[in-house]
């Protein structure tokens, strides 16, 4: 539990949330600013910052659970698919800092678009790139 932390909130119940899914390591609820209908946010309950400092266990129990959820929204709400998403650090939009995966419903004709428009890349840079990440 982190002290001023939103999400160790909800864990805790002191924080109302709508909750849908959870088990011994994680829980489910629904995010307040949806995205698309049905946008769920998955949290492990041990506190991290991010996915980086998340245990093993507590990213598997995370993403089985995010798994079973895409499911669930694909048949209950008859989404037509849909996007995980976690984001890690402030400029990569995370704006709270406790591991989570947003679990987005897609709909065939849903406002949502890539963030970036993919152009082909330099091959070389894009190489020397790999070999500083091998
Ligand atoms: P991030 O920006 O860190 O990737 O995602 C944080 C998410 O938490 C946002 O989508 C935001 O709408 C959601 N959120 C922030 N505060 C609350 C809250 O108090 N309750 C719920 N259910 N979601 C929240
Ligand atoms: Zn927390």
């Amino acid at each position: 539990m982190s002290e001023n932390c939103i999400f160790c909130g909800i864990v805790a119940g002191t924080i109302p949330s709508t909750q849908v899914a959870s088990d011994d390591r994680a829980i489910a609820f629904m995010d307040i600013n949806p995205a698309t209908r049905g946008h769920l946010l998955v949290i492990p309950r041990t506190h991290s910052t991010d996915l980086r400092e998340a245990s093993a266990e507590d990213l598997t129990a995370a993403t089985l659970l995010a798994q079973s959820l895409v499911g669930r929204v694909i048949e209950r709400l008859d989404a037509d698919g849909a996007n995980l998403l976690s984001c890690i650090g402030a400029d990569a939009w995370q704006s709270v800092f406790h591991t989570h995966l947003h679990v987005i419903p897609r709909y065939k004709d849903d406002p949502l678009q890539l963030p970036w428009h993919p152009t082909p890349g330099d091959l070389d840079e894009i190489n020397a790139t790999a070999a500083t990440l091998t």
